[in-house]
């Protein structure tokens, strides 16, 4: 894979600066170009397409897009809601993001989990009932390092079938050695694909090379991870625009990596501690909704995930008509699960429901929760 072409097809289409034309573009889409997006067959992508259903005009829709997605998420997914949970391993980090409690000018309690510690987190995971977890950490190389990670992979396989990640970048071979110790999926977001806003929220650390960043979920791909995480945090910028920037980055990487399963998550900004609380493009809970009907009605395969950043109300009303996968029990802050419960979180979660209490939710809506759709051994 040429690491340069995923940045040439964002830069032909002016989706990584100077995105006025698309602005404008967005403002002159019609209601009846919208209506003919909609009579057509469900779930194929173009940046056209999503274009005109990311629209204001398609706002007006939002009632036939969310039948159409509920119709071809339970076509491709049955109805099913897969149950996850992250462990946050360690809250140092050396960057400063100007949106996040964890940026290293804060003055919080840092925690780093030993192996132990992290197990010790994991076992409280695993007996609520989990069998997918998620490895989360800020940017901690001295700390979170492959070996590091390799040995918690390989003791959490013990309790968990399915082992993610969410932490900073890494080098092609570095994410071939946590596959090889079993972590099969990478989630890892943008913030940003605007170049500009990009180096105005991220002032100081290696989080500044926007291209570095760009070019890690063809690296994971490239190293045979089957779950890739993609998305941007939600309030930095123009959300319409960002949303095709996001498409294309998951166009290039199913052409390219098309084994792999694409995830699109929706971090939201949320309040956190001691950072910026203004922000230019905050994102309604409207704005979100067409935001994932949309995705879901140009990638009829990717997962749909949604966090406990977002409120009871919101979750349970989307677990119906798009969303494939949610966490639930969450505690953001390293050894929240019991160890060490003063450490800082990164953001305040809005839905506290335990895993036993969001499975009978999802129950309740008619579908089955799953704790496990997947085994290590399937990939050997
Ligand atoms: S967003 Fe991630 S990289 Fe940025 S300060 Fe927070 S933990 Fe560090």
């Amino acid at each position: 894979m040429n690491e340069t072409e995923l940045q040439h097809i964002l830069a032909e289409n002016n989706l990584d600066w100077n995105r006025d034309a698309w602005t404008e573009s967005l403002d002159t889409v019609t209601d009846c170009q919208v209506l003919a997006e909609l009579d057509k067959t469900s779930g194929k992508f173009s940046l056209q397409r999503l274009m005109t259903l990311v629209s204001p005009a398609a706002e007006k829709h939002l009632e036939q897009m969310a039948q159409q997605a509920r119709l071809l998420t339970i076509q491709r997914f049955g109805r099913t809601i897969q149950l996850y949970a992250p462990l946050y391993v360690s809250n140092v980090c050396v960057n400063r993001c100007k949106y996040c409690g964890y940026n290293q000018s804060t003055d919080i309690v840092r925690t780093q989990l030993t192996i132990d510690q992290a197990m010790a987190d994991a076992e409280v995971i695993a007996a609520e009932g989990f069998r997918h977890i998620l490895l989360v950490s800020g940017e901690d190389k001295q700390f979170v390092t492959i070996d590091y990670l390799s040995e918690l992979a390989r003791r959490l396989q013990e309790k968990f079938s399915s082992i993610s990640i969410e932490i900073h970048p890494l080098s092609r071979d570095e994410y071939a050695q946590v596959f090889k110790a079993g972590i099969e999926g990478v989630a890892l977001y943008q913030e940003t694909y605007d170049r500009e806003v990009y180096a105005d929220y991220h002032l100081a650390g290696p989080k500044r090379d926007y291209d570095n960043r760009l070019a890690s979920p063809g690296r994971f791909a490239d190293a045979g991870m089957r779950k890739l995480g993609l998305g941007f945090l939600l309030g930095l910028a123009n959300w319409r625009v960002e949303t095709l920037a996001l498409a294309q980055h998951a166009a290039y990487l199913m052409k390219h990596y098309w084994r792999a399963k694409i995830d699109f998550s929706f971090p939201r900004i949320c309040p956190a501690t001691n950072v910026k609380s203004e922000w230019p493009h905050l994102v309604s809970d409207k704005n979100m909704v067409q935001m994932m009907l949309a995705l879901r009605l140009c990638f009829a395969d990717a997962g749909i995930v949604l966090s406990t950043r977002e409120n009871v109300k919101f979750r349970d009303h989307m677990m119906g008509i798009c969303v494939t996968r949610v966490s639930a029990g969450s505690k953001t802050n390293p050894g929240g699960y019991g160890s060490d419960e003063d450490a800082a979180e990164q953001f305040s979660i809005d839905d506290d429901r335990t895993a036993g209490q969001m499975a009978a939710v999802i129950e309740k809506i008619g579908y089955e929760p799953v704790w496990k759709d997947w085994d290590a051994a399937f990939s050997k």
